[in-house]
This record gives C-alpha cells, structure tokens and sequence, in this order.
C-alpha cells in the first residue's frame, strides 16, 4: 500500500511516524512546499534576535526519515488532486503521483483581516509581514537590519501576538501591541486576569492598545504605520499581523472534498472522498477547529490507525490548552474558563486572585470533575491540572496545592472563602468587618 501524506510539520510528520510504527511495509511519501525537514514553529519569533538557530528549529533531521524510511519531498507544491484516478500533480511536474490513501496535512496561514493595504503591502519589501515559517521569520530580520527599523507594531494581542512582541522588544524595537478586543486574549483569559496580563506587559516596556480596529496600513511605498478607525494615527516601519489563522482547503476544496471553515472530517479523520484523509491544523470536526499542537497529535494516531484499518478509536475533540512562552510569565489556560457561556448547571469556581504578587489562579469545575483552568504567574498546581482534567478531584488537596484558606470569625462562625471572595483574607483592610457580627478581623482564624 502506498500512502501520501501532503504536509510535513507536525500532524503529517507525527503521522507519518505513528503509520511506520503500526506498519512495516506500506510506503510513506511525504510531500512539503517548504524546503526544510520538520521544524517547529513554537520557537519562530525567538529567530528573529537570533535567539535560536535554524539548526536548533529542526526536529527530525533526513537520517530520521531514512531510518524510518519515509520518503521525504521537499520544495514540491500539490497543485491538483483527482479523486477518480487517485492522483495528485505538483507545480513544474507533468507526472502524477498515484496513492492508495492520501493524507492530507496542509495545515494553516496567517489570517490578514480586512484592512486598507494590508495585502498589497504584504510583499516582502515594504514592511507589512506575518510569521509562520523560517523563511518568513528571516525576512522580518532581513527588514529590520537593512532599514535599521526601530519601532514596530503588532496586530492582534493572542498568544502568538504577544510572544512576537516580547522577541521584538528583545530586537531593541520600540513595540505596540494593537488588540481588537476590549483585552488581552479573550478567548483565553476572563477580564480580571487579562487585565493583570496587561499591566505585565507593559511593565515589560512593550505598548498595549485595546478596543482599537486597524482601518489602515500607512505608508508610500514602505510601511510608516497605522491608522485606527476612531482616527489614532501609530508610527512604525514594521508592521507584523497575526490575527488568527485561515485553515487551507484549496485543495480539497478543488478536488471537491466536503469543506467549510476547514476540511471536514469523521471522528476516523475520513474527508468526504474514499480513501482521502486530513489530520491537524486544517481539519474541521463538529464544526470546530483547533490550530494547536496537542489537536495535531492526538489526530495523527487516529488518522494512522484509521489508513491501517483499525477503527476501535474515534476522535472526539481535544480540550484547548494554551500556554503563553514568554520569559518570566507563566500563564496558561485550559479547557473551559467561563462557565456563564455553558447552557447546563452546576459549575463552581476556586479562584484565588493576588494582585500584589500578580498571580491569578481560577479552577472550573462541575459536579466536582475539573473542566478548565487558568493559571498566571504561578505554575505549581499546572501539572495537577494537567493530570486531573475530567476528572473527580479532592477539593482538599486542591485547596492545598493553591494555598486557598477558609478563614472563621470566632464570633459568630461566619466564614471567609478565599476561593469564593475576589480579595485574599491577608489583603483585606486592617478595619474590615465581620459581616456577621460585625466583629474585626483578628477574631477571624485559619480553619484547619
Ligand atoms: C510562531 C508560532 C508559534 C506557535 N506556538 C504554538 C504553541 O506553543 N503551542 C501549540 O499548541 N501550537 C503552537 N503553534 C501552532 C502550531 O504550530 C500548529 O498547530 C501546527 O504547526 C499545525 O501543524 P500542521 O502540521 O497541521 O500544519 P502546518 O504547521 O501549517 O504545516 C502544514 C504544512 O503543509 C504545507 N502545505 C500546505 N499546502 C501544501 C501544498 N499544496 N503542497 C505542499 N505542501 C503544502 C505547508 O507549507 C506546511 O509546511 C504555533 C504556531 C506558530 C506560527
């Protein structure tokens, strides 16, 4: 059986792996329009102040294809796939490559919203960039150094927004950060604690901007900055969009492969078409997309599983975890984090909220199983979270682990829930006052 798989980051490459790890025999070609072996993106901005090398990017290298023996294809474009005759043409080829089963692993790009001369600008030479992959990551540096850019500006204050900022405040760049959303990271973080994101942010020296909607890419010729719809003018010679990602379905789309906002899939990762397949970045499932590693990885068994015929697993999602990379800032999220957006019932919430020491931590559970987190500036409950997620927890130790107390009045036994109360018992006023008797705060006591 021959097996191509298009895509060679980490949902082809780990399928790849996991199809020569269930079998021996069958052939693995696998084909990228990119000319490097697998890489990850985790590191890209830290190439920017060369950080990192290109090397060091490089995950597997060609002697790990070769002993795996899969048939690696760099710089090779897929241009055509048909169905009927299970072929797929690559650009400046005239022959065909036949498959048995295709594997499609195309993954994603940056998403460019609509903004005036954001596309045209996008050409490499007059300072309007995205980062995805080495190359792009080389040429932002190969700007900067050839028009000795000193301030730039990022669209879009996610995840990967943020850590770009970081790398290119750390390439001595005067850096804004210019969020559409009235915070950081809405999809991540809840409103107090992307206000503490904030606040950290810029007292790392980079500038954050909210509410505001880039209208407009300024410049003639190159790059001088930006206007925003309420008429703010920002001045930067660099400006860098990641506003999300757009999932690629050309192809199968093309090829006609059922697809919507991705190309979608079974819970086996079947495509519409017999003996076609699609695993990470570019898959849609029950109307959701994910464009995170952990999803590529999880997809990748089942989909090897499935191409080799086993069927006992079935993909049901994978729970959003993300972590945001920059030096110094521990922040995570994971699964849910507002539980008001949920139709059913009983949720509770452990949150403990230090802003003295900046550290925000917010336990979501439901019927006592534990169904998101976030975690800032502190990481000693992560691995905890990680292992015990779906699952019955024990209040007690989790109450342990996050130093969260309960507090009694001696009084009148009314107590204080640090977990349930938005200040922390040591931070409350020397004069508060026990809302049951109206006793100080020195009758209250630990509970144990
Ligand atoms: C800077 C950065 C940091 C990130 N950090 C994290 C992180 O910390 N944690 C996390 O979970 N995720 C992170 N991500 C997201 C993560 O990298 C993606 O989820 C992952 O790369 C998706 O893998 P994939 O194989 O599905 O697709 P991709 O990585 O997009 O790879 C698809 C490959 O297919 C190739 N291709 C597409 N069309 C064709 C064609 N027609 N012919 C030939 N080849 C084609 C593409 O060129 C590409 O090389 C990050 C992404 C970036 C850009």
């Amino acid at each position: 059986m021959k097996v191509v798989i298009i895509g060679n980051n980490v949902a082809g490459t780990f399928t790849a792996q996991n199809l020569r790890s269930l079998n021996e025999d069958i052939e693995i070609e696998v084909f990228t329009q990119e000319q490097y072996p697998y890489y990850t993106r985790i590191k890209l901005p830290e190439l920017i102040p060369e950080k990192v090398t290109i090397d060091s990017l490089i995950v597997f290298k060609e002697d790990w294809y070769d002993a795996k023996r899969i048939n690696l294809h760099l710089n090779k474009k897929a241009v055509n796939i048909d169905p009927k005759n299970k072929s797929i043409l690559f650009e400046k080829e005239d022959k065909p490559v036949l498959y048995d089963k295709l594997i499609l692993a195309l993954g994603s790009t940056p998403n460019i919203p609509p903004i005036k001369n954001a596309r045209e600008m996008k050409d490499g030479n007059r300072g309007v960039f995205t980062l995805r992959t080495i190359d792009d990551a080389l040429q932002i540096r190969d700007y900067i150094e050839k028009f000795d850019i000193k301030k730039a500006i990022v669209i879009g204050g996610g995840l990967l927004g943020l850590e770009l900022a970081n790398q290119l405040k750390d390439t001595n760049l005067e850096t804004t950060v210019v969020e559409f959303f009235p915070r950081l990271l809405p999809r991540q973080l809840d409103e107090e604690c992307g206000t503490m994101l904030k606040n950290e942010i810029e007292s790392r020296d980079i500038k954050v901007v909210l509410d505001a909607t880039t209208e407009e890419i300024l410049g003639n010729g190159k790059v001088s900055g930006i206007k925003l719809k309420d008429g703010r003018i920002f001045e930067a010679g660099l400006i860098l969009i990641q506003a999300g990602i757009r999932l690629t379905i050309d192809l199968a789309k093309n090829a006609g492969i059922e697809t919507n906002r991705g190309i979608i899939v079974n819970e086996f990762l079947e495509t519409s078409e017999k003996d076609i397949y699609a695993v990470g970045d570019c898959v849609e499932y029950k109307n959701q997309v994910w464009g995170i590693i952990p999803a590529c990885m999880e997809q990748s068994k089942i989909v090897a599983a499935s191409i080799i015929g086993s069927k006992r697993v079935r993909y049901e999602g994978t729970t959003p975890k993300n972590t945001l990379k920059i030096v110094g800032l521990e922040l995570t999220s994971i699964g849910i984090i507002d539980p008001s957006k949920e139709e059913s019932g009983g949720w509770e919430i452990l949150k403990k909220a230090d802003k003295e020491d900046c550290c925000y931590q917010k336990i979501i559970l439901k019927d006592n199983k534990l169904k998101g987190a976030i975690l800032f500036g502190e990481n000693k409950v992560m691995s905890y979270i990680y292992k015990k997620m779906e699952e019955d927890i024990d209040q007690e130790e989790l109450r342990k682990l996050l130093e969260l107390y309960i507090f009694v009045c001696n009084n009148c036994g009314m107590e204080y829930d640090e977990a349930k109360m938005n200040v922390l018992f040591y931070d409350l006023p020397a004069d508060f006052k026990c809302p049951g008797c109206g006793g100080s705060k020195d009758n209250f006591k630990k509970k144990e």
